[in-house]
């Protein structure tokens, strides 16, 4: 239960996180889907990360059920936390904000689907699964308990395994060459250096 100062931060992370999603969600409400592609073992995988970034935080935050996984706060993780979790946040909303009305929850395609290539975008290519990652790693360095704080991590990395490569074969299949193009100048979270 809300123990440490780092619990408090991740806490605040958290509320601006799940805030900037649903902002986000909410805009998009209306926008019309021409595909979906979701298969089975996504939705199976999402569950588990449903669980690892919001279930067990919340029990971990405001009830004792994980406080056998406790253990001693690092100092020095907390500022590390504190740092990438503030990195997350800037690039989930700013990669929401460059995505616009062409992002969706699941593998969709929008019925005015552009191709972004701006803004985040212009280097990586899932720079939104980046700052989730990130948000992970920040949620391991500041929340003190083995359940809890690996959680995140755990789940989501699998999930972005699966997902990443399904959806790059979605947008091929919608874009071709433009995407081809696209993929050749750009890394998938790591920034490609390109010489001309
Ligand atoms: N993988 C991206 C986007 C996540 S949202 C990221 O991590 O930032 C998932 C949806 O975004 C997919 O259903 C796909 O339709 C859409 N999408 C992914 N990359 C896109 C791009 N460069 N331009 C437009 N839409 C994209």
């Amino acid at each position: 239960m809300l123990q440490h100062h780092s619990d408090l931060v991740f806490l605040a992370g958290f509320v601006i996180y799940v805030a900037t999603r649903g902002v986000f969600a909410h805009r998009v409400k209306t926008v019309e889907t021409i595909e979906k592609r979701v298969g089975g073992i996504e939705v199976v995988l999402l569950v588990f990360v449903m669980i690892g970034s919001l279930l067990l935080p919340i029990l971990y935050l405001f009830t004792p059920v994980l406080n056998f996984a406790d253990y001693p706060p690092p100092v020095l993780a907390q500022w590390a936390g504190a740092v990438v979790l503030l990195a997350a946040l800037w690039l989930f909303r700013r990669s929401h904000i460059d995505l616009g009305k062409n992002w969706s929850p699941t593998l969709e395609i929008r019925k005015e689907h552009r191709l972004i290539t701006h803004g985040v975008y212009q280097s990586i290519r899932h720079p939104m699964y980046a700052a989730i990652l990130l948000f992970s790693v920040a949620q391991a360095c500041l929340l003190h308990n083995w359940l809890a704080g690996y959680a995140a991590f755990v789940t989501f990395l699998p999930l972005y395994l699966v997902r990443a490569p399904r959806e790059e074969r979605m947008m091929r299949d919608r874009f071709g060459e433009e995407y081809e193009a696209y993929a050749q100048r750009t890394g998938r979270m790591i920034p490609k250096c390109t010489t001309k």
